[in-house]
Formats: C-alpha cells, sequence, structure tokens
C-alpha cells in the first residue's frame, strides 16, 4: 500500500435490493447526502461511491436503479433471486477491486446512516472490520425481540462466535473482503464468518429504525430457517449432543436392567406395561429427532458438494 496510506481511503456503500422500489429514491437521497459529507470533509476519497445489488426483483427496482446512476451510483443485476446473504457477497465481489472500505447497509435504513462517518472513522483509526450494533430492540414485536435474545444465546452456547444484536451492517477492509470471498461455502451465514476472519475488529452502536416503507422479506418463517442455517454451518455441536444423549440413555437403561434383576431375586411382580409403552415412544421421539439433526448436516453436505454458482451478475451500470 505504501503511498496509499496517506490518501483517504475510497469507501463503497454495497446496499442489496429486494422489491425496493418504495424507499430506494429517499434511501439514495440519504446516502448519498452522507456520501458527500464525508468527501468534503477529506474523509474518503473523491472515487468513493454507492453500489445498488437488485437481487432479481420483481418490481421496478432495476430501473430505479438505472435512473439513479452517475459516477457516484452504481448498480449490478442478479440473474435470478439469490438472496439478501449472496446480494451482499456479490456486491462485494463487484466492488472488491474498486474500493479500500466497503460499508454493507440494508436498502430499508433501518441501520442507521448518521453512523456511517463513525465506521470510517474507527476504520481510520486501525480496524479491518466494524460491526453496527443495535443498541436496544425497542422497535422490534415482542417476538422478535425474544426469538432474536434466545437466538444469540444458543449461537454462543453452542461456541459460535457471534456478535450479538449485529445483522449485516458492517464496515469491511479490503483484505478483510478478499478473505471473506475466499471461503467456498453455499449455505451462507456471513456474520459468522466475518467474526472468524480475526482481524481488529471494533463495534458502533446505534438506535434501528422501523422500515422507511415497503415490506420486510424476512418473516418468521424464513427468520427460522436462517437461524438454524445459523447453528448447523457454525457448529457441530447438535450432533455431540445426540451423542452423549444416546449415551446417557444407556446407562439409564442399564440401571433399570439392574433394578429389574434385583427385584426379581427380591420376589416382587413384574412393572405393568404402561412404563414400557412409554420409554418405547419416548426412545422413538429422541431417535428421530436425532436422525433430524444429522439429516440437517447431510443437507448441508450435500448442497456443498454440488458447489453450485452463487450468484450471476447479468446488468451493470
Ligand atoms: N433482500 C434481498 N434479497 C432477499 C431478501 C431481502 O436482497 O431475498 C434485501 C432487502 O431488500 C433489504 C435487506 O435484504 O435491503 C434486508 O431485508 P429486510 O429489510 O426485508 O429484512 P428485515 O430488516 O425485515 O429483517
Ligand atoms: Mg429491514
Amino acid at each position: 500500500m505504501g503511498e496509499k496510506e496517506t490518501e483517504s481511503p475510497v469507501l463503497a456503500i454495497i446496499v442489496p435490493c429486494y422489491d425496493e422500489e418504495a424507499v430506494l429514491p429517499s434511501t439514495n437521497a440519504i446516502l448519498r447526502q452522507k456520501l458527500d459529507e464525508m468527501i468534503s470533509s477529506g474523509f474518503i476519497s473523491p472515487g468513493s461511491f454507492i453500489m445498488y445489488v437488485d437481487d432479481r426483483s420483481s418490481d421496478n427496482t432495476w430501473k430505479v436503479i438505472h435512473a439513479l446512476s452517475s459516477p457516484e451510483v452504481r448498480g449490478i443485476r442478479l440473474s435470478r433471486r439469490s438472496g439478501h446473504q449472496c446480494a451482499l457477497l456479490a456486491g462485494m465481489g463487484e466492488a472488491l477491486d474498486k474500493c479500500d472500505l466497503c460499508i454493507t447497509i440494508d436498502a430499508d435504513l433501518q441501520d442507521d446512516p448518521e453512523v456511517l462517518a463513525e465506521m470510517v472513522g474507527k476504520s481510520l483509526g486501525g480496524a479491518d472490520i466494524v460491526y453496527g450494533v443495535r443498541k436496544d430492540r425497542k422497535t422490534d414485536s415482542w417476538v422478535k425481540r425474544t426469538t432474536a435474545g434466545n437466538f444469540y444465546r444458543v449461537m454462543r452456547g453452542l461456541g459460535v462466535d457471534c456478535v450479538s444484536n449485529h445483522a449485516d451492517f458492517r464496515l469491511m477492509s479490503r483484505r478483510s473482503m478478499e478473505d471473506l470471498l475466499e471461503y467456498g461455502e453455499r449455505n451462507l451465514f456471513l456474520r459468522g464468518i466475518v467474526s472468524q476472519l480475526g482481524y481488529e475488529q471494533d463495534v458502533v452502536f446505534y438506535t434501528r429504525r422501523k422500515r422507511m416503507g415497503g415490506y420486510s422479506k424476512y418473516p418468521f418463517r424464513k427468520m427460522l430457517d436462517f437461524a438454524i442455517d445459523g447453528i448447523t454451518s457454525f457448529s457441530v455441536r447438535p450432533v455431540r449432543m445426540l451423542f452423549w444423549l444416546g449415551v446417557a440413555f444407556m446407562l439409564t437403561a442399564l440401571g433399570i436392567g439392574i433394578y429389574a434383576v434385583v427385584r426379581y431375586f427380591q420376589g416382587a411382580t413384574i412393572e405393568g406395561w404402561t412404563s414400557l409403552i412409554l420409554s418405547i415412544w419416548f426412545c422413538t421421539g429422541i431417535l428421530l429427532m436425532g436422525l433430524g439433526i444429522v439429516g440437517e448436516y447431510i443437507g448441508k453436505i450435500y448442497i456443498e458438494v454440488k458447489h453450485r454458482p452463487r450468484y450471476r451478475i447479468v446488468d451493470k451500470v
């Protein structure tokens, strides 16, 4: 780098968009203003830009991006709906050789653009990765708040290193982006991979707002899928726990066996079939549960070995 270090960095703000025509014009106005402020204060270089990734929206999102395009506003369009995580990756892959830093932010600006400058400040201070972390979850529904809280607790309990209350609002330096793009997995849970990258990591706190317009693309069902993906992509402990559960069951069965023999020699009557039938159901339940967990991992392996492309860009502005 040498020479570059004295220059201000080129920043790319990457915004994944699926059916966001309702919010894009106001999002763009706000992001442009923040970008211009940072450029004029010399924080970032004039070549900095915003990059919208159209995740093959079904509405006019791509047309809106096209109309907004300028030297500071670029866009790419994916060949099919590839999902939020792949859209982020596509944006980073596209921006990689054109920037020194990137910040990923959702199109609905629920993540506060006011802290963009603070993120860049921390990066200039030496951080490679800066996480945007929510101060609280007041704007969330009760269900989302409790499920999210428990999710992060379970993740940490299972030994997955991940920052609580951080979604995909974060700054990354070019070298950390390069590392991230080398991870070839299809089951993408970016926030888990990013915390494994290492380097200097820092956080900024912000208050998450309500969506400016449009609708949420993460209904409960999808959130649950995403959570299961997150856990099974990073931890094999559920399978190991299953093994120990099996051991505990064997020991219990042994105990019952010894007890039965003792009772037999004491001349006591054999116990009724209730306990027997109960244990059959219980053990079958545990077995099926176990098969389900193992199946989840095999499913993941199946998807990984096919090594399909995660996204393809079909258009650029
Ligand atoms: N998004 C996407 N592809 C999808 C779903 C979502 O690119 O398949 C984008 C969406 O446009 C938004 C971001 O991902 O910019 C987060 O989605 P959303 O705000 O709907 O999720 P929530 O904030 O409700 O969890
Ligand atoms: Mg949102």
